[in-house]
């Protein structure tokens, strides 16, 4: 791979899709983050076609993982850690996501711990999905 990408690659992304603003679970909408479609190929765009941008999550309040995302606070010290929120009872996506760190950090304490196998959902997750 060159230093400068693969520019074809790159040209038919830039003809495809447009910077957009973007909306991110537990931080809210931050300026030019993400990509859409181009007008041009609208007759493709299943978030216009399914209505997408009406349909909003409704988020715990006791859910910090928008902080946890900046890097401001870890999952553990979230207050809902392991007490409420669990990957049987999400409070919040990150739970039971193995992109994020909140899933990983409970994996790791259940299996520190040597929680009976029964209640190691989140390990089965990592060996179902992994990284
Ligand atoms: S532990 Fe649960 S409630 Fe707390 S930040 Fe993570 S996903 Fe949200």
């Amino acid at each position: 791979m060159k230093r400068e990408g693969n520019k074809p690659a790159q040209e038919l992304i830039n003809q495809v899709f447009e910077v957009s603003d973007r909306k991110w679970r537990g931080i809210g909408e931050i300026q030019q983050s993400g990509l859409r479609l181009e007008p041009e190929f609208s007759a493709f765009d299943a978030e216009r076609h399914f209505k997408l941008e009406e349909i909003t999550a409704e988020e715990s309040p006791e859910c910090i993982s928008g902080i946890i995302l900046q890097g401001l606070k870890k999952p553990n010290q979230c207050p809902a850690f392991a007490i409420r929120c669990t990957p049987q009872t999400p409070l919040g996506a990150t739970m039971v996501s193995s992109e994020g760190l909140v899933l990983p950090t409970f994996a790791t304490i259940v299996s520190a711990l040597r929680i009976p196998r029964y209640l190691r959902q989140a390990n089965r997750h990592e060996e179902n999905y992994p990284r």
